[in-house]
């Protein structure tokens, strides 16, 4: 709940992106999304604040209109929408295109997936850590929604950085496994391989990475973006008893992924994080389609 463009893990993952960029010397920003995306509503915002282009390619198949589209539109991103299998290649000859022309791109992935985004949330297990000391407490769990991975790898990495023992559960949000959970894996590796004081292998091991990361892939329902009724109840029930947006694609269910996964396994008497990983932009696209 990080106080800047709604929050969530875009905007942590973002601020690095843009530390980077600050300190470069780049005139564009270029990255890529649906119309739904926070990354892409935030990577805008951030370029809009500082002056820079931004260009968002996105894929025509989902292109409708929501609030993260229309603040797109508000903070003057040029959005070029293709055919999803045309995507990556438009992005191709847009950097060339723009590099041609004497300009300086900087180009995030999707998501913010990749290193700086993994840091971000290293980063932010160091604040869960300070939040235990300063309250005198332990989660014995965390849960949130796992999409690219990004946010479960820089978790686990800071778990395996300082040797701590509890669970941390990404519940899907969309890929199955093996190769959700592989996904994380690589990030995990790829973060650790360029860690200066990591040896990987000795000093943290395949089979601790492993056994740490734990990727549910139980709770997809009918894919990415899918609701159902059990999650928009999910949805209703948050907003009146803790007053918390939840949205159907990310945050609404992963929580009930969490309430379900707590009830299977009859967890009891445990302290239990849900890192709300943002998107409340998407809560008021749900909150127009709710029953009532
Ligand atoms: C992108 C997103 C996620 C998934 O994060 P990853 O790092 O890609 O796993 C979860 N929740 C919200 C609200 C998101 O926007």
């Amino acid at each position: 709940m990080i106080p800047y463009s709604f929050g969530g893990n875009k905007a942590r993952k973002s601020q690095l992106f843009f530390e980077e960029i600050d300190n470069g010397d780049y005139d564009y920003v270029v990255t890529y999304g649906s119309s739904h995306s926070n990354h892409c509503r935030v990577v805008a915002n951030m370029a809009a604040e500082r002056g820079l282009k931004c260009v968002i390619i996105g894929p025509s198949e989902v292109s409708d209109s929501t609030y993260n589209s229309i603040m797109m539109e508000v903070f003057g991103a040029e959005i070029i929408v293709v055919p999803v299998e045309e995507v990556s290649r438009t992005i191709d000859n847009k950097l060339d295109e723009l590099r041609q022309s004497g300009h300086r791109p900087y180009f995030i992935m999707g998501g913010g997936h990749g290193n700086i985004g993994t840091k971000a949330y290293v980063r932010c297990y160091e604040e869960i850590k300070q939040f235990e000391i300063d309250n005198d407490l332990e989660f014995d769990y965390i849960f949130f929604a796992s999409g690219t991975g990004t946010t479960q790898a820089g978790l686990v990495c800071g778990q395996l950085l300082y040797g701590d023992d509890r669970k941390i559960i990404g519940i899907s949000i969309a890929r199955k496994n093996p190769r959700g959970r592989d996904v994380v894996i690589d990030s995990i590796r790829e973060f650790l391989e360029a860690e200066p004081n990591v040896e990987l292998g000795k000093d943290i091991t395949e089979d601790e990475i492993s056994e740490k990361t734990i990727f549910l892939d139980d709770y997809t329902g009918d894919g990415y973006g899918a609701d159902n009724v059990e999650i928009e109840d999910t949805i209703q029930k948050a907003l009146i008893m803790y007053g918390m947006p939840l949205d159907s694609t990310y945050t609404g269910k992963a929580f009930l992924g969490m309430e379900k996964y707590i009830r299977e396994n009859h967890i009891e008497d445990k302290n239990i994080l849900f890192i709300h990983t943002g998107g409340t932009p998407l809560f008021f696209d749900d909150l127009n389609k709710m029953r009532r």
